[in-house]
C-alpha cells in the first residue's frame, strides 16, 4: 500500500495533483485534529477523508444522509480497489450483519451510514469493537437548525466526540454561512476543529435577474439563443413543472418535467434520458440535482424565487461543471416574496425558525433586486471578501448610479460600533435618524455621539443603503442575536478612514417599477 496522500491520490484516484486545500487537509486530518472543511459542490471534498482512511489504521465511518448516493459512491470505490461499504435500509438483514461482520474483522477501509441507521439497535454500541480511525460528517450542515437543510436525525452526532474523545472528525459540507459554521462546530464537539474554507466563486457561472413577467415567453427566446444547449429549469410547484414542460414541450423543445411525486422508473428515466442528452430540459422541483454528475449543464433557470441563498447557489452550481462558461437566470417579481413569505407563516415551524426563515428569504430578496454585483452579493454571503466586481453579471453589464457613500457607510457602522454591535436595522435606522421612541430611550441610546447624524436621509434611504453595505460584504449580520449587524475587517477599514465606499443611488420603488415596466 503506498504510504503517502500523494501516491494515494495517483493509485486509487489517478489525479497527479491536488486541489488548493485538499493537502492541507489530509495533513490536518492525518496529525488526529479535528477539521470543518467547506468547499462547493464538485469542489472535490470526498478524497479529503477518503485518502485519510486509506492511509489510517483502521475503519473510516462516513456518515451521509443520502441513502440513494451512498450504493454509487461505494461502488465508485471498490472498482478503484479501496474496501468500502454501505450500511442502510436497503440491505436485507442478513446483508447486513456481513456488512457488521466485515467492519468488526477490520475488512472495511469506509463505511458509509446514515446517522438514523447508526442511531438504531445496537450498531452505535459495536462502534467500540470497530477500530474506528476516523468519523467523517459529511453534508454536515444538517446537523444545524440554522442551516438551510436541518435533519434532527444529525443531532445524535454530538455524542461521537464524547464517546471517542481520541478519533479525529472531519465534518465537511458545501453550504453554510458563519452562523451555520459556527454551531456544527458546537452541535460536533468539535469546537477546536481547523476550518478550511475554499473559495465559492464560480466565475464560469453568468448571473441575471429578469423581471417576472411573461416568464414562459422570456424562457422560450432564451433557450433559443441557448441551441439545444442542456439547462434545468426549477419551479416552486411540482404542478408547475408539469405546466412549464409541457408548454415548452408544444413549442417543439425537447423537454420533460422531475418531481418527487413521479414513479421512481419514471425519475430515473428522466434522469438518464437527460444524462445522456436524450432530453435537452429538465423542469423540476428542488428534488432533482442531489448527486447528479451532468458537467456539461450549460444553463439553470429559476422560475420561482428560492427560499435561500444557499440552495439557490447549490442549484445553480450544476450548471458548468466543467468550467466552461454557463448562464443562470432568476426571475424574480414581488409576488414570489409574497407567496414565499406566506409559505413560511403557514408552515408548522416555531416562532423561532420562521424569523430565521425569513431572514434568510430576506437575503434572497437582497440579491434580486440588488444594484450591485450580483457576484458580490453571493460571495459575502458565503464571507467571501471581493476586490472588485466581477464583469460576469447583468447588474456588472448595465452599471447602476453610483454615488461616494463613504460618509453614510461610516456614520452606520459607528452606529453598529457605539451600541456594541447588538442593533438590528430598524433600531440602527431610529438611532441615525434620532428617533426618540421608547426604544431608543430604554437603553440609553439618545445619548450616543451618533444619535441623530443621519437625519438628512429618509428611513427608507438609510434601508436601502444599510442593506446595500450589507450585501457589499461592509458588515456582517448575526441570525442567531436576533438579526444584529456586526463588524468586520473591512467594516473597520471604512471608520479608519482607509478604504471608500460607493453605493447606488436610492429610487423608491414606485419608479422602479415604472422603469421595469418599460424593459
Ligand atoms: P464534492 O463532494 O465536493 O461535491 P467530489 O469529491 O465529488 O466533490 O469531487 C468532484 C469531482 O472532482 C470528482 O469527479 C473528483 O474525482 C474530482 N476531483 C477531486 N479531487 C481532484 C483532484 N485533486 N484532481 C482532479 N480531480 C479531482
Ligand atoms: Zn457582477
Amino acid at each position: 500500500m503506498p504510504d503517502n496522500k500523494q501516491e494515494v491520490l495517483k493509485k486509487y484516484f489517478g489525479y497527479d495533483a491536488f486541489r488548493p486545500q485538499q493537502a492541507d487537509i489530509i495533513d490536518t486530518v492525518m496529525a488526529d485534529k479535528d477539521c470543518l472543511v467547506l468547499m462547493p459542490t464538485g469542489g472535490g471534498k470526498s478524497v479529503c477523508f477518503q485518502i485519510p482512511a486509506i492511509l489510517r489504521n483502521g475503519l473510516t465511518i462516513v456518515i451521509s444522509p443520502l441513502i440513494a448516493l451512498m450504493k454509487d459512491q461505494v461502488e465508485a470505490l471498490r472498482s478503484n480497489g479501496i474496501n468500502a461499504a454501505f450500511l442502510n435500509s436497503s440491505l436485507s438483514s442478513s446483508e447486513q450483519d456481513q456488512v457488521m461482520w466485515q467492519a468488526k474483522v477490520g475488512e472495511l477501509k469506509l463505511l458509509y451510514i446514515a446517522p438514523e441507521r447508526l442511531f438504531s439497535g445496537n450498531t452505535f454500541e459495536f462502534l467500540k469493537d470497530w477500530n474506528v480511525s476516523l468519523f467523517a460528517i459529511d453534508e454536515s450542515h444538517c446537523i444545524s437548525s440554522w442551516g438551510h437543510d436541518f435533519r434532527p436525525e444529525y443531532r445524535q452526532l454530538n455524542t461521537l466526540k464524547l464517546r471517542f474523545p481520541n478519533v479525529p472528525v472531519i465534518a465537511l459540507t458545501a453550504t453554510a454561512d458563519r452562523v451555520t459554521r459556527r454551531d456544527i462546530l458546537k452541535q460536533l464537539n468539535i469546537e477546536n476543529a481547523e476550518i478550511f474554507v475554499a473559495s465559492f466563486d464560480r466565475p464560469n457561472l453568468s448571473l441575471t435577474v429578469l423581471p417576472g413577467r411573461k416568464r414562459l415567453q422570456q424562457i422560450q427566446s432564451f433557450i433559443n439563443k441557448h441551441d439545444s444547449q442542456p439547462g434545468i429549469i426549477y419551479c416552486l410547484s411540482r404542478k408547475g413543472t408539469e405546466t412549464v414542460a409541457a408548454s415548452l414541450q408544444s413549442a417543439g423543445f425537447k423537454a420533460d418535467f422531475y418531481h418527487a411525486g413521479l414513479a421512481p422508473e419514471k425519475r430515473s428515466r428522466v434522469q438518464e434520458q437527460f444524462l445522456k442528452d436524450d432530453i435537452q430540459i429538465i423542469v423540476a422541483t428542488i428534488a432533482f440535482g442531489m448527486g447528479i454528475d451532468k458537467s456539461n449543464v450549460r444553463w439553470v433557470i429559476h422560475y420561482n424565487l428560492p427560499s435561500n441563498v444557499e440552495s439557490f447557489y447549490q442549484e445553480i452550481g450544476r450548471a458548468g461543471r466543467d468550467g466552461s462558461p454557463s448562464d443562470t437566470v432568476l426571475f424574480y417579481s414581488y409576488l414570489d416574496i409574497i407567496t414565499r413569505q406566506d409559505m413560511i407563516n403557514n408552515s408548522d415551524q416555531s416562532a423561532e425558525q420562521k424569523e430565521l426563515l425569513h431572514a434568510k428569504l430576506n437575503r434572497m430578496k437582497q440579491y434580486a433586486e440588488a444594484d450591485i454585483c450580483r457576484r458580490r452579493i453571493l460571495l459575502s454571503y458565503f464571507n467571501e471578501a471581493v476586490d472588485k466586481d466581477c464583469g460576469n453579471c447583468d447588474v456588472c453589464q448595465n452599471p447602476r448610479t453610483r454615488f461616494d457613500a463613504t460618509i453614510i457607510a461610516q456614520k452606520a457602522l459607528s452606529g453598529i460600533a457605539r451600541t456594541n454591535q447588538k442593533v438590528a436595522m430598524g433600531m440602527l435606522i431610529d438611532i441615525l435618524r434620532g428617533s426618540r421612541n421608547r426604544n431608543v430611550l430604554h437603553y440609553g441610546y439618545e445619548q450616543l455621539p451618533t444619535f441623530g447624524v443621519g437625519t438628512e436621509l429618509r428611513g427608507e434611504e438609510w434601508a436601502e443603503y444599510i442593506s446595500q453595505l450589507l450585501n457589499s460584504g461592509a458588515m456582517d449580520i448575526a441570525y442567531d442575536e436576533a438579526h444584529a449587524f456586526k463588524l468586520n475587517p473591512v467594516s473597520r477599514q471604512i471608520l479608519k478612514g482607509e478604504r471608500k465606499v460607493e453605493l447606488v443611488k436610492f429610487i423608491p420603488l414606485a419608479e422602479r417599477k415604472a422603469r421595469e415596466e418599460e424593459l
